[in-house]
């Protein structure tokens, strides 16, 4: 397929990398669309194959074409040296992790990280001998004062869950590299539309594909991403652990993959116009979305991201449990529930305070996260109207 009109120099942009990555109609009777290909058994047609594993694919659980493509695509959005599937966003988080880590290491945390994260750290990786200290998101550079002889690994997710706080990815690569030890990012919020973690120096880049990728709330995946450095460590716990992506889901992903920046570019636009409309109302006390002004580090984001999602949270001024209610009980398009990422918009309370160790949270109100789906913006806004309504309602 070489086209002597391209200019194979030049760096394909992302719009056209979610089209036209990790397929071949050449190889699928000219239709577009990767098949999905299901199995465990793969054959050999000689011994000397089969004893030389010298063919493509060798047993299911360790890829296929449909995988193999998804996985192709996203190492070329990510920038990454390899790209392994995963059943789901956490199990690439925690697969990433077991690559790493052994008895009597510790590791350095993020303390707004995932809760399912931390949960595994508490649970999990403590039963191993492996010890979790958590930090403050806004560290830096500083995270230097953290480092022991046995840190293995620092995980960073930026913004973090919930409260939206940036990293200074840059900075704590600095220092991970000086200590020749891992540096890992839960990059979902950004995606590698907006943040290519691998060029600021991380070297494991994990997506819960689940959200943007998948983007319909219809497939649970994950993408561990990795410089080539820590390829031969993450492939090897995926193959310790029988670690695979299912057939379905991964169909799922690659046909969410080809709309990818579209929807984003949507979510992106709803998302911060409703940001600064929540932050004009009388009942809302702050909003948390990076892409703003007011957010503390906002500096952070204009530096270092190319562009925001459908992900923030707002603080309202109001705790009352019966006041939130009545606003979140009646609301007529955002659902709520878990997970993101989706055509729907959603929103959910949550409460920080709860599982924080490093720093401590000071929310004023009721802290709501919500999802800004593909609706009508003015739908929107008028269904978060007549909730505010409600909830005023209820406080007088
Ligand atoms: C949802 C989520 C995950 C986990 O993804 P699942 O596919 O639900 O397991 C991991 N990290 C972040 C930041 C998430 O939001």
């Amino acid at each position: 397929m070489t086209d002597k009109k391209n200019d194979h120099n030049r760096p394909k942009s992302d719009a056209t990398t979610v089209v036209h990555a990790g397929r071949d109609p050449t190889a699928t009777h000219g239709f577009i669309n990767q098949p999905s290909y299901r199995g465990s058994t793969v054959l050999f047609p000689t011994v000397k194959t089969l004893k030389t594993l010298n063919q493509p694919y060798t047993y299911g659980r360790y890829g296929n074409p449909t995988v193999r493509g998804l996985e192709d695509a996203i190492s070329e959005l990510e920038v990454g040296d390899a790209t392994l599937l995963t059943a789901s966003g956490l199990q690439a988080v925690t697969t990433a992790l077991l690559a790493f880590v052994a008895a009597g290491d510790e590791i350095l945390m993020v303390d707004n990280v995932y809760q399912p994260t931390r949960t595994f750290c508490d649970n999990a990786l403590s039963a191993l001998g492996v010890t979790t200290i958590y930090y403050d998101p806004t560290i830096g550079g500083a995270i230097a004062d953290l480092i022991t002889a046995k840190t293995k690994l620092i995980f960073t997710e930026s913004p973090g869950s919930q409260t939206m706080e940036l990293q200074d990815i840059p900075a704590i690569a600095k220092v991970a590299k000086a200590h020749d030890i891992w540096l890992l990012m839960d990059n979902t919020w950004a995606t590698p539309i907006f943040f290519k973690a691998l060029n600021f120096g991380v070297d494991v880049s994990i997506q819960a594909a689940t959200k943007y990728f998948v983007g319909h709330a219809d497939a649970l995946l994950g993408s561990i991403t990795t410089s080539a450095r820590a390829t031969p460590l993450v492939q090897r716990a995926r193959n310790l652990y029988g670690v695979c992506p299912g057939a379905e889901e991964t169909y799922l992903g690659a046909r969410g993959l080809r709309t990818l920046t579209v929807r984003l570019a949507h979510h992106q636009a709803s998302a911060i116009d409703l940001a600064l409309w929540l932050e004009a109302r009388a009942e809302v006390s702050r909003v948390l979305h990076p892409a703003l002004e007011s957010h503390p580090q906002h500096a952070l984001w204009q530096r270092d991201f190319t562009g925001s999602t459908g992900l923030f949270s707002i603080v309202l001024k109001t705790n009352s449990d019966t006041a939130l209610a009545a606003m979140l009980d009646d609301l007529q398009y955002f659902g709520m529930g878990y997970s993101w990422g989706g055509f729907e918009s959603l929103i959910v309370p949550a409460d920080p305070r709860s599982y924080r160790t490093a720093t401590t949270w000071n929310g004023e109100g009721q802290l709501l996260r919500l999802h800004v789906g593909l609706e009508d913006i003015n739908d929107l806004k008028a269904d978060l109207d007549a909730g505010f309504a409600r909830l005023n309602a209820a406080i007088s």
